[in-house]
């Protein structure tokens, strides 16, 4: 396999600079900041380091372009844009990839699949949306034709998370500019390489200056909190932390800015006793272990029906244990590095707990990998939990997943609707009423029957409760990144 050629020691990093109305900025380098790699602890290189000097500008250079040659650009010729940024993303796969592993930590073979390609997917996806979508319009009764218009709706703020840093943003930003929006971007201050070279795939692309602009930074007391209160600012993306929303919520309400939040999840994983035990165990491995466990639909808490409980430790146990963890760049490696240091020291906090509270750690449990440096953390199951542990109700984030037994439908139900998160679930069943039945009754947004993370980008996106405001995907795309006038003409 292609990752295997690509040794850990000859990837070149990127130095990431903020990108602002067409142009890379060099920074004054006592604004800046170290990138670390999470699988060897070594430096990558600097990041500038933004705040609300540099957001002013982004915006000021984005409001301008609001009203350049962007504007006139007809539907299908920012489909022609979003098509060749698509083919660029392919075109620089393996480049793209390296960074990415680079900067996460996750093995290269997922990030070529889930995060390049899928972020190519994203691009070719609102380019072929834009061209087939229409407007609303209703006769009323031959006294009057109503219809709608679409209209950007002005500058976009993004902020993103670090698990999948070019997935995430170019789920928001293909839409954003597929609806003629112009953006402002922060990504994680974790991986800020993938979205720098985003940049110059954009210009060489042919985006106009200005429409799309990257500061780098922090998000308390830095670009992000300056992004989110910039009165400029017309609307916010932001995917991450359930807290971070409530802060970004309240820094964007004296502009009532249009928000747009994807956050934390705490996702069921529901096993009933007539499901097919082989094909559970291998998508569980996937909802519990993929990415290292750091993906918002990881289904960190699994519910097993007790005549199949045994079993499934059993046989989930045997497969977890013979997962691969270590080098990203091994094409062997099923399992990377969590993201830093802090992280991983948050994630083995939840694991000491378990053990304090008497649970019992079927397999991992500790550091894991065979290398000195880097945050590896081996795949861990964890059982003897009670509803109210800590690892039952707050979202981890890493390669821990616990395991409950149930006997009914109804106090399974209970079970997975007992938390603020709402974001995803998944029931396993061969029964047809059950499915449909337990899928109308799981306070989630999204919920996979016999499966995990299978998407199809026309679907609405996003969670309920403490896990999002707003859906994104498809038409749900467009209502955010878009202002609506009803005209009314009698008729
Ligand atoms: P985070 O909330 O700590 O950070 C996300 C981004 O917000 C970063 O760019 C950060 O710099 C910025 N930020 C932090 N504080 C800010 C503030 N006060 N104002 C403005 N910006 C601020 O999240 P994270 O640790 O990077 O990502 C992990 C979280 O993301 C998990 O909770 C995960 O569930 C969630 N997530 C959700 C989805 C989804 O689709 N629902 C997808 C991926 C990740």
């Amino acid at each position: 396999m292609q990752a295997a050629k690509n040794s850990i020691n000859t990837v070149k990093s990127i130095d990431c600079r903020h990108f602002i109305n067409g142009e890379f900025l060099n920074p004054n380098q006592s604004k800046t900041f170290d990138n670390i790699n999470p699988a060897t602890e070594e430096i990558l290189g600097w990041v500038a380091e933004g705040g609300k000097e540099e957001v002013n500008q982004a915006v000021s250079a984005a409001r301008h372009a609001l009203k350049g040659p962007w504007k006139s650009f007809t539907d299908n010729e920012r489909s022609a844009v979003l098509r060749r940024i698509g083919d660029l993303i392919l075109e620089k796969k393996e480049e793209l990839t390296m960074l990415e592993t680079l900067d996460t930590g996750k093995p290269y073979s997922l990030a070529l699949e889930m995060d390049i390609k899928r972020s190519a997917h994203n691009f070719h996806f609102f380019a072929d949306y834009i061209t087939t979508l229409g407007n609303e319009s209703f006769n009323q009764n031959n006294i009057a034709l109503h219809y709608s218009i679409r209209r950007p709706v002005g500058v976009v703020g993004m902020i993103n998370p670090w698990n999948l840093p070019l997935l995430l943003l170019t789920w928001k930003l293909a839409p954003c500019l597929a609806a003629g929006n112009t953006a402002v971007m922060k990504p994680a201050e974790l991986t800020p390489m993938t979205a720098t070279k985003l940049m110059e795939i954009c210009k060489e692309a042919g985006v106009p200056d200005g429409v799309v602009n990257l500061v780098h930074g922090y998000g308390v007391n830095s670009a992000g909190a300056a992004l989110s209160e910039h009165p400029d600012v017309d609307a916010i993306t932001f995917t991450g932390e359930t807290k971070t929303g409530t802060a970004i919520m309240k820094a964007a309400a004296p502009t009532l800015k249009k928000i747009s939040f994807e956050l934390g999840g705490k996702n069921p994983n529901i096993v009933f006793a007539d499901s097919n035990l082989d094909e559970v165990i291998e998508t569980t491995l996937k909802s519990s272990f993929m990415n290292q466990g750091e993906v918002c639909l990881c289904g960190s808490r699994i519910y097993v029906q007790q005549e199949l409980y045994d079993e499934f430790l059993e046989k989930m146990v045997a497969r977890t244990k013979k997962l691969k963890v270590g080098d990203p760049f091994d094409s062997e490696t099923e399992v990377g590095a969590v993201i830093g240091k802090e992280h991983y020291k948050k994630v083995m906090t939840y694991i000491d707990l378990a053990r304090e509270e008497g649970a019992r750690i079927l397999t991992g449990g500790r550091r894991a990998g065979q290398f000195e440096k880097g945050f590896f953390i081996e795949p861990t199951i964890i059982a003897g939990v009670t509803s109210e542990s800590r690892c039952v109700r707050e979202e981890i984030f890493g390669p821990v997943v616990t395991v409950m037994p149930f006997e009914t439908e109804e106090e399974v139900l209970e079970h997975a609707n007992d938390t603020h998160y709402g974001l995803g679930a998944t029931i396993w069943t061969n029964h047809l009423r059950r499915a449909h039945r337990v899928a109308s009754k799981i306070e989630a947004g999204i919920i996979w029957v016999n499966t995990w993370y299978l998407r199809d980008l026309r679907t609405p996106f996003g969670g309920m409760k403490h896990s999002g405001i707003g859906r994104e995907g498809g038409s749900h795309s467009f209502e955010f990144y878009s202002e609506l006038s009803n005209v009314t003409i009698k008729l």
